[in-house]
C-alpha cells in the first residue's frame, strides 16, 4: 500500500525528518476510464501517446485491438494526469467528460455523434514524481522502515515508477529474501 497511507497506521515514534521526507515524496493522480463510440477513426494501432496541452489525455487505448477483428463498438482506455492542487482535479464527471470528447473529437480519433457512453474512475496515487530529492527522500523513509523491520514492496510502497512486471520481480525477490532470514533463524 501506498507509504503516504501506511505512516498513519503506524503506532510507533516517527522521527520529524522521516515525517518531512515523506511529505516531500511527490507524486500524479489520474482520471481513467473507458469511452465507447459507434466506430473510430483511429486507424490500426493499440496505443496513441498524445503530447499536445490542448487535449486532457495524454494517452488512449483501442480496447478492441487485441480482440475482436471488426466489433461493432469502439473501446478506447484513456488515461488523465493531473495534481491535487490543479484545475483538473475540481472538474465534475460531467465536465471531465466533455473536455475527454473535445480530446477525442479535436484529434480526429472518434465523433460527438458517435458517443454511446463513458465511466470515469479516479486513482490518487498513479505515477511517482521523480524530482531531485526523490532519491534522499525515499532512501529517508524506507531506510527507517527497514530499521523497524519493515521491507516494503510496490510502487508506490517503494515509490519508484516501475510496472507490474518489476513490481512481479521484487516481491519474488523479496520473498525468497525473507524464507532465507527466517529458515535461517529457526
Ligand atoms: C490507469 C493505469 C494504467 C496502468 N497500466 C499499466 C500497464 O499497462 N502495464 C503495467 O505494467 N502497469 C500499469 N500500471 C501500473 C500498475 O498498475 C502498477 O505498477 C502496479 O499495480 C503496482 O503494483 P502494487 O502491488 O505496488 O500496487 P497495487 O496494484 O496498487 O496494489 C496495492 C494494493 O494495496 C491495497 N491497499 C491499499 N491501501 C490499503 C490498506 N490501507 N489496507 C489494505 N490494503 C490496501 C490496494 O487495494 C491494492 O490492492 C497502470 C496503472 C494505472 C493506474
Amino acid at each position: 500500500m501506498p507509504l503516504h497511507d501506511f505512516f498513519p497506521c503506524l503506532r510507533f515514534e516517527i522521527p520529524e525528518s522521516v515525517r518531512q521526507a515523506l511529505s516531500r515524496l511527490r507524486y500524479n493522480s489520474m482520471f481513467y476510464g473507458v469511452a465507447v463510440f459507434r466506430k473510430d477513426n483511429a486507424g490500426h494501432n493499440f496505443a496513441l501517446n498524445i503530447p499536445q496541452p490542448g487535449v486532457i489525455f495524454h494517452r488512449v487505448s483501442k480496447l478492441n485491438f487485441l480482440g475482436e477483428d471488426s466489433p461493432e463498438e469502439s473501446g478506447f482506455l484513456f488515461e488523465v494526469t493531473f495534481r491535487a492542487d490543479s484545475r483538473v482535479a475540481a472538474y465534475s464527471k460531467e465536465e471531465l467528460a466533455g473536455r475527454i470528447l473535445d480530446g477525442f473529437e479535436t484529434m480526429d480519433l472518434a465523433k460527438r455523434e458517435d458517443f454511446i457512453d463513458i465511466d470515469i474512475r479516479r486513482v490518487k496515487y498513479a505515477y511517482v514524481i521523480y524530482d531531485l530529492t526523490h532519491r534522499r527522500n525515499t532512501d529517508a523513509v524506507l531506510g527507517h522502515l527497514r530499521s523497524a523491520g519493515i521491507p516494503c514492496c510496490g510502487r508506490f510502497a517503494e515509490f519508484e515508477y516501475v510496472n507490474m512486471d518489476n513490481v512481479i520481480e521484487r516481491a519474488m525477490k523479496l520473498a525468497a529474501s525473507l524464507n532465507q532470514e527466517w529458515t535461517a533463524d529457526e
